[in-house]
């Protein structure tokens, strides 16, 4: 088994401190860490990451959002991970989410919402790519 996805823990999360209480879920809910690191991304990087997003009305806002403190990217496996973690983080806005998500109980807002998540699989290689080498993944 090595369905891989990309996830983060955003700079809110982390500056809130809630990086631990998030990683301990992430693992008592199955998935294994592959990779993990904390950064401080430049604007130019998170511009970088969110290219699919470019032109939409809060990208200004996201990016500068997640360049803006530490966050903390990994790669997680599990049997269909993609879908896994995106059930994991639930909905983008966290007045949506469901209870029990990460959203739920650590995103303020739908612009500071604690945790990314890659939406599919092709997505997910490419995210991984851009943050961690091949010999990164352990
Ligand atoms: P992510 O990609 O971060 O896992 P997502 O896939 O649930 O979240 P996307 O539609 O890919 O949501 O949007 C990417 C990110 O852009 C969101 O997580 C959120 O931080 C921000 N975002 C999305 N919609 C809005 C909005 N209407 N206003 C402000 N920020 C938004
Ligand atoms: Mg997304």
């Amino acid at each position: 088994m090595n369905d891989l996805t990309f996830g983060i823990i955003k700079p809110d999360a982390v500056r809130a401190g809630h990086t631990g209480k998030i990683i301990d879920r992430i693992i008592a809910d199955g998935f294994r860490i592959r990779a993990m690191k904390l950064i401080h991304m430049t604007l130019e990087e998170a511009e970088g990451f969110y290219a699919v997003h470019r032109g939409r009305p809060f990208f200004t806002e996201l990016t500068r959002f997640m360049s803006s403190a530490p966050c903390v990217v990994m790669a997680l496996e599990k049997e269909g991970a993609v879908k896994a973690w995106r059930d994991l983080m639930g909905a983008t806005d966290p007045a949506k989410a469901d209870e029990g998500t990460l959203r739920k109980e650590f995103a303020n807002s739908i612009g500071e919402n604690a945790v990314h998540g890659s939406d599919s699989e092709e997505n997910a290689q490419i995210e991984i790519a851009y943050f961690f080498s091949q010999i990164e993944l352990v």
